[in-house]
């Protein structure tokens, strides 16, 4: 494990102590562990675990969504449910019609379609829809080549297609907005075979605790 780990843990510290005055409310859930975990074998097989968020200039982040099964509003709805999130304005995402300035892309695609580039695959499975997140490094681990695609996709069999493809949109942003882990709790949405439908109080204060470590990784277009 590379010193970088320690980086996170530090910063952690720090910003307890600094966001510790507006916790007026409940005390929020412990926050899992959301950082890209990224294995590279430069100098030996090595696995660096590092802290991502969009930088405040980027934000509100722009997502293109491709017009097809209702995807623009459960991409919408799914911005409502992270916003939450954050008290302070530190997430937020608006849908652009012009897929050339987008920071998300957001598409109704197999996730076993060809994509290009290597990348990341953080993917999640319900009973009848499929959802990955492609986390794309450029090579030298610190860069994230924007914009982040998405898929969503719904099975054939699916009974209920909106809903599915609403909870599989609901987590891969999730992904998208910074927690590049999935949950160990099973009754989270960023669990990999996600039950719930909405973020829980876990995964927004996980989100939360995202946007309060210094990131490794800095957005890059090309
Ligand atoms: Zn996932």
């Amino acid at each position: 494990m590379s010193r970088r780990r320690l980086l996170p843990i530090l910063a952690a510290v720090a910003v307890t102590a600094a966001c510790g005055g507006d916790s007026s409310g409940p005390p929020s859930p412990e926050p899992y562990d959301f950082e890209l975990i990224q294995a590279y074998d430069s100098a030996g097989f090595r696995v660096d675990t590092l802290p991502f968020h969009w930088p405040q200039g980027m934000v509100p982040l722009k997502i293109w969504v491709e017009n097809s099964a209702g995807l623009p509003g459960h991409v919408s709805a799914a911005i409502a449910l992270w916003r939450d999130a954050f008290r302070q304005g530190e997430w937020n995402a608006v849908l652009t019609t012009d897929s050339t300035v987008a920071d998300i892309i957001v598409r109704r695609l197999p996730i076993a379609a060809p994509m290009g580039r290597p990348a990341i695959r953080l993917a999640a499975q319900g009973l009848f829809c499929e959802g990955v997140t492609l986390i794309d490094t450029v090579g030298t681990r610190f860069e994230l080549r924007v914009p982040v695609q998405v898929r969503v996709y719904d099975l054939p069999a699916a009974p209920d297609p909106a809903a599915c493809l609403a909870q599989v949109t609901a987590h891969e942003l999730g992904h998208a907005l910074g927690i590049l882990q999935h949950s160990p709790f099973d009754e989270d949405l960023m669990y990999a075979v996600p039950t719930a439908t909405a973020p829980s109080d876990r995964d927004l204060a996980t989100a939360r605790h995202a946007y309060h470590v210094p990131p490794a990784l800095v957005p890059v277009r090309p």
